[in-house]
Parts: C-alpha cells; sequence; structure tokens
C-alpha cells in the first residue's frame, strides 16, 4: 500500500480512493457485491479535493446557435421530462453518457489531467460525473468546465474502467448548448460558433473576419484594444503575404458553395431529426 499512498499523494488523491481488498478463488462471485459495495462509499466521500480543466467542440448550425439563451423552451421540455432523475436525463440525451454510471471516483481522471489546476477549471471530469449522479442538473450545465477540455486523452487512457471520459465532457457540453443552458459567451463556445460559421458561409475559412470576430467579442473598444495589441504581428503577417486585408471585403471561396450548403443542410436534417427523437423518446 506504501507505493499506492505516494502515488495517491502525487495525484492530490486521499487514501479513501483505494482499498485492497481479498477474496477466495471459491468466493468470486462476491467480487461485484464487493466492487458495488465499495463504489457507494466512495460516492459518500465525495469528489475529490484535485481540479481540473477542458475543451469540447459541438456540431453548430445556425438555428441551434440563435437559439442559445434565447429559447429555453428545449430546457424547460428535457427539465420536466427528467424530473429528479438527471443521471437519466445525461444517459439518453448526451453522446456516450450512459457511461457516466460505470464511474467508481477513482480521481485518476482529474489527476491526469494536464489543464489540472487551472484556476478557470471548476470541476474535473470524476467531479462532474459525481454531481450528474447527485442530480446538480443546473450547476452541471451551465459549467464552463466541459467546454475547458483539450481533448489530449490523457484521461481515457488512464481510467481503469475505461470510460471514454473526453468524449462524454464534449456530449455533455453539446447537450447544454442544444438546450440553451451552455455560458453564452464561454470562449471556447463563442469560439467554435464563430469558427462553424465562418467556414460554412463560404467553405473556407477567413482567418481576417475569423481574428476579427475574436478581438470584438467583448465589445467595439476591447475590439480596438486587442487589434492594436496584435499591430506588429498583423503588419509582420502582411508583410510575408500571409494576411491581405482585401480578404475583409469577401475573400476565398470554395468553387461549388451550393453544393456544400447542400451537403451541409443535408447534415443538419439528419441531425435534428435524430436528435429531435431523442428528446420525444
Ligand atoms: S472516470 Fe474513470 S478515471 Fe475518472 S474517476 Fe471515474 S473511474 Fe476514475
Ligand atoms: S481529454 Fe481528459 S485529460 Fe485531456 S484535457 Fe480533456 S478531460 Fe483533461
Amino acid at each position: 500500500m506504501s507505493k499506492i499512498d505516494d502515488t495517491l499523494k502525487t495525484l492530490n488523491l486521499e487514501s479513501e480512493r483505494v482499498r485492497d481488498l481479498e477474496v477466495a478463488i471459491t468466493d468470486i462471485e462476491r467480487v461485484p457485491e464487493m466492487i458495488n459495495k465499495y463504489a457507494a462509499e466512495l460516492v459518500a466521500v465525495g469528489p475529490a479535493r484535485s481540479k481540473a480543466s477542458s475543451h469540447a467542440s459541438a456540431i453548430f448550425d445556425d438555428a441551434s446557435f440563435s437559439r442559445q439563451g434565447n429559447d429555453m423552451s428545449a430546457n424547460t421540455a428535457v427539465a420536466e421530462k427528467y424530473r429528479n432523475n438527471f443521471l437519466k436525463e445525461i444517459e439518453e440525451q448526451v453522446e456516450m453518457g450512459d457511461w457516466v454510471k460505470m464511474c467508481m471516483q477513482c480521481g485518476v481522471c482529474s489527476g491526469s489531467c494536464p489543464t489540472n489546476f487551472q484556476s478557470a477549471w471548476e470541476h474535473p471530469p470524476q467531479e462532474l460525473f459525481m454531481m450528474i449522479r447527485a442530480g446538480k442538473r443546473e450547476e452541471v450545465l451551465t459549467s464552463s468546465s466541459m467546454w475547458n477540455c483539450t481533448s489530449c486523452y490523457n484521461c481515457i487512457v488512464r481510467c481503469p474502467r475505461k470510460l471514454p471520459i473526453t468524449h462524454i465532457m464534449h456530449g455533455i457540453a453539446e447537450y447544454a448548448h442544444r438546450i440553451g443552458m451552455a455560458p453564452k459567451m464561454q470562449p471556447t463556445r463563442f469560439f467554435s460558433g464563430l469558427f462553424w460559421k465562418n467556414c460554412t458561409h463560404t467553405g473556407r475559412t477567413n482567418e481576417l473576419k475569423l481574428s476579427m470576430g475574436l478581438y470584438f467579442k467583448d465589445g467595439l473598444v476591447q475590439g480596438i484594444k486587442n487589434g492594436l495589441a496584435m499591430q506588429a504581428v498583423a503588419l509582420g503577417l502582411v508583410k510575408a503575404k500571409r494576411l491581405n486585408v482585401m480578404e475583409l471585403f469577401g475573400g476565398h471561396k470554395c468553387k461549388d458553395q451550393k453544393g456544400i450548403h447542400a451537403m451541409l443542410n443535408k447534415a443538419y436534417e439528419i441531425e435534428r431529426t435524430r436528435k429531435a427523437a431523442k428528446m420525444a423518446g
């Protein structure tokens, strides 16, 4: 146990999170019962002290993006449908959400996360999974934690229960966005929407407009300040012919824009139908 204790200290985890249990080979059928009993005790121990961070991606069509913050009817409907059973809501509505119940709260994911100990990370994955089980719907869905995941996959590699943690984090973020609960100005969410609109408009990314959109995210004055702060970089890019100011008035386009839009509209339609069926189901 001393080596395990050292590892727990390194990961900033309490010793109650590991139990050394022995069972005779003739009593092998008792193992599931022992695991479940210990899992229940871990729930009582609560979240680990460690704090971590993440980022999330989601499919953003214009309709879902403009709905954010304006139309909370989707949220009201699902909140009513799953009243007092947030875990079930996550299992049925979130991609890979049915894995959450498999978490045994060991805290390895949180301790392994490279963005751990960043102040912006409110709830590391293990804590979020605990909160889901505890029914903390509002706190989870309005949290910015899932949006901070960098998709490094460290947690997935190390999870002893093989939970697809990264996918669950992104799934929760996408779901919070879909029902209008995600923090509106969360930088990753904002950038994801901006990038999606930018590249799907003409089929090619207009980097100048994308940068301008980010600079002016917090208003005109802050946008001008951001622009002035980056003017040396911008001039360097212009000189190196990596930035063309004329991109502001049009820019590169994909040859078959109509084809791209038709393809995207079909994808939106399939995705909306699938998600609407899930909501109604
Ligand atoms: S998700 Fe995996 S690594 Fe993280 S606390 Fe749960 S069981 Fe442990
Ligand atoms: S993939 Fe896992 S370990 Fe990596 S940043 Fe996201 S939550 Fe943290």
